[in-house]
């Protein structure tokens, strides 16, 4: 038995990885592997994706969904040319790792980006408050959790300005106000499937207003929605493994019961952080992310200590993202309450033998 605390691709519900299995076997008398994107029975799997995503988040009217490839890589990109409007300028959130490469490919396509706020001066470890965002720009980028410092938006930061936000990890984390956007988008693999599809929610009124000059059209998220996610070649497993999933999480609560667990979860490993010695948290208190919990050793001395117990305990996945260091513990949807309490429990013995 492993438990998963890996930041992503990350764990799913054992029954999804079960019938995404089945399916691989037997859809329909084909593989789901071979079948033909453009097969009524698969254009069904792609509409009850769409659909499933629209019932999870309560998306209202007026807003559309779909499911392209690139990651929320390439989401910087089409980010930036889907809301460049005339003044070319754009109002972001620097948050750390990601927010950064928002930033960096907004340039790219010739967006004017104004950093209004920024928590690089401390190394990432807090969300940034009391900043004033200028009137008049094209759009406001934030995003909500920052899957490698560990830190989170518990507000959605005010503004007149368009809001766009990579909600990578934390989509159906917790609920959202989906009228509060723009746009949003994330890639899959952090909470909603495996890696390979890329979520985008945008409000219909934004689409076909861009003043890129350069759109080539796989960037321009209006001919996704027109063609119902299906342009070209869609990432067709992925999509189908995110409707398993989304199917789950609508048969088990839906994001509320998701956000009481999540909350449930980070409370109790956050708990045995701020109580045990021999560790201490990285960020902020208000600003911690309830996905991505990230903390470190007192002693680093004891690291080798520490790593054979997690590891010899089936702990999978603990590690620090490379550029921080330290432990990272991703709560995802997925992961129970269980799988946290083996964590705090190792962290417990550790503390018992070397505090
Ligand atoms: C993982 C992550 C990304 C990068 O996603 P890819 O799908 O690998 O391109 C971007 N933003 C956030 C917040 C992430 O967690």
């Amino acid at each position: 038995m492993k438990y998963n605390f890996g930041a992503g691709p990350c764990i799913l519900p054992q029954d999804v990885f079960k019938q995404a299995a089945d399916a691989v076997l037997d859809f329909n008398g084909l593989s789901i592997l071979e079948v033909s994107h453009r097969h009524k029975d698969y254009v069904a799997v792609m509409d009850e994706a769409i659909d499933l995503v629209k019932k999870a988040l309560n998306v209202p009217e007026g807003y559309s969904v779909a499911y392209l490839q690139g990651g929320a890589t390439l989401g910087f990109t089409i980010a930036a040319l889907t809301m460049m409007r005339d003044t070319k300028k754009a109002a972001y959130i620097n948050t750390g790792t990601w927010a950064s490469g928002a930033i960096k490919e907004a340039k790219k396509v010739g967006i004017d980006v104004n950093v209004v706020a920024s928590s690089e001066d401390k190394g990432f470890t807090y969300i940034p408050k009391n900043f004033t965002i200028p009137s008049g720009l094209d759009y406001l980028h934030y995003t909500s959790n920052n899957t490698i410092y560990g830190t989170q938006f518990h507000h959605v930061p005010k503004t007149d300005l368009p809001l766009v936000c990579d909600m990578s990890s934390d989509i159906f984390s917790q609920e959202i106000h989906v009228a509060d956007y723009d746009l949003i988008y994330a890639g899959a693999q952090k909470n909603l499937g495996p890696a390979g599809a890329t979520l985008y929610i945008v409000k219909n009124d934004v689409l076909g207003k861009s003043t890129s000059p350069f759109l080539p059209t796989y960037l321009d998220l209006k001919q996704h929605i027109d063609k119902d996610s299906m342009l070209n070649t869609p990432p067709v497993y992925s999509v189908y493994v995110a409707m398993l999933n989304l199917r789950h999480l609508l048969a088990n609560g839906g994001v509320a019961a998701k956000e009481k667990e999540n909350n449930a979860k980070a409370a109790l490993l956050y708990s045995e952080i701020d109580a045990n010695p021999l560790f201490t948290g990285n960020v902020a208190v208000e600003d911690r992310s309830k996905m991505n919990v990230t903390f470190k050793l007192s002693d680093e001395s004891l690291t080798a200590t520490f790593d054979e117990m997690w590891k010899g305990a089936g702990i999978v996945g603990l590690s620090g993202h490379r550029s921080v260091g330290g432990y990272r513990a991703s709560l995802y949807n997925a992961l129970p309450l269980s799988s946290v309490q083996v964590l705090v429990d190792v962290m417990k013995e550790f503390t018992k033998k070397n505090g």
